[in-house]
């Protein structure tokens, strides 16, 4: 059975990295705090490598033990969390070197790049998969693991709202409630709390907002300039892309973030019901989940708007 395969490379294990996908929501960052707590339960001591840690994300419990990078070149196992394929995960090289390598995820476009593959594309939350792993090696999901675990499955979830929330998922945070895990605090860091610089990035982004096809699409864009004016850091423009999605009648949101000041755009995408955006950024050579997904695009804003406004009009016009 594959967890007892993670379990026996785990306790084998001396050097481990944990490593998930670049530019890390609060699913990421709580996927790789919660495995490190509990490798350490486990008598492990993981290194916790993101390159750039969002600050939102800070309070969360090991947070400060968060490296950019590490001497270790060649760990003994590797473990990508909530990552769907080689290219997209940060730390790549400690994945590409390391001995043995786990992967475990939730994205439907997952490509299986790992030794041994965890892979539950109906998940709501890469942390909710942890959540299953945990209990079945019998560890005590306690306040600290409890915390990182809620952080990343009230991110993935919207704050409990999107399809895909199971009986489980309620019944879980309903435990750690129990257990005295502040539940209303991780929701308010974690979903309610913007930086400032989100705030002025949200200002640009909805005086640009367009309505287009009949109401059902949204777009939108921020440039490196934009990012650059309001001090933005890592992080800080996550969960723009939603405010689209929440205007009536709307049912594809589209936000374009300039990379690095190149002719080059990060493409969000949420939708309502129907649309399945993921197929739309496997088009171009993303991926992700069918309500939320993203790729990589060339071009002016322009350019990178006609390409991806084209494909969403096909999905309209296609969809059951
Ligand atoms: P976001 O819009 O929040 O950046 O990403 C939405 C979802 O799509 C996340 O689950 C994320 O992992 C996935 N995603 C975003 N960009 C890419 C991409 O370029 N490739 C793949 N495979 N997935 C992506
Ligand atoms: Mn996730």
């Amino acid at each position: 059975m594959t967890l007892d395969m993670i379990l026996e490379e785990i306790k084998k294990a001396n050097t481990i990295a944990v490593l998930a996908h670049e530019s890390p929501d609060g699913d990421a960052i709580g996927s790789v705090l919660a495995m490190s707590i509990a490798l350490e339960n486990m008598g492990k001591n993981p290194d916790r490598l993101i390159s750039e840690f969002p600050r939102k994300f800070k309070f969360l419990p090991g947070a400060e033990k968060v490296k950019a990078s590490s001497d270790i070149e060649k760990y003994d196992l590797a473990i990508a969390l909530d990552c769907s394929d080689l290219r997209r995960l940060d730390g790549k090289e400690y994945f590409e070197n390391a001995k043995k390598t786990i992967v475990i995820d939730h994205h439907g476009t997952n490509t299986m790049f790992g030794d041994i593959n965890f892979v539950n594309p109906v998940a709501p939350a890469c942390c909710e998969i942890l959540v299953g792993i945990f209990t079945y090696f019998e560890l005590d999901i306690h306040q600290d693991l409890g915390t990182c675990i809620l952080a990343g499955i009230i991110t993935d979830t919207g704050g409990f709202k999107y399809q895909g929330v199971t009986p489980e998922t309620f019944e879980f945070t309903a435990e750690l409630l129990r257990k005295g895990v502040k539940v209303s605090e991780i929701y308010e860091q974690a979903l309610e709390t913007r930086t400032r610089s989100n705030f002025e990035l949200l200002k640009r982004i909805l005086s640009r907002m367009e309505i287009l096809e009949d109401g059902k699409v949204t777009f939108t864009y921020i440039t490196s300039q934009d990012e650059e004016e309001v001090n933005a850091e890592a992080g800080d423009h996550e969960g723009l892309v939603e405010v689209g999605r929440g205007v009536e009648g709307v049912e594809v949101s589209i936000f374009i973030r300039q990379i690095d000041k190149e002719l080059k755009y990060k493409v969000s995408m949420r939708s309502t019901n129907d649309v399945n955006v993921s197929d739309i950024c496997y088009l171009f050579g993303g991926g992700g989940h069918p309500r939320a997904a993203g790729c990589l695009i060339q071009g002016t804003i322009e350019q990178v708007k006609e390409k991806i406004l084209k494909e969403v009009h096909n999905a309209l016009e296609h969809r059951k």
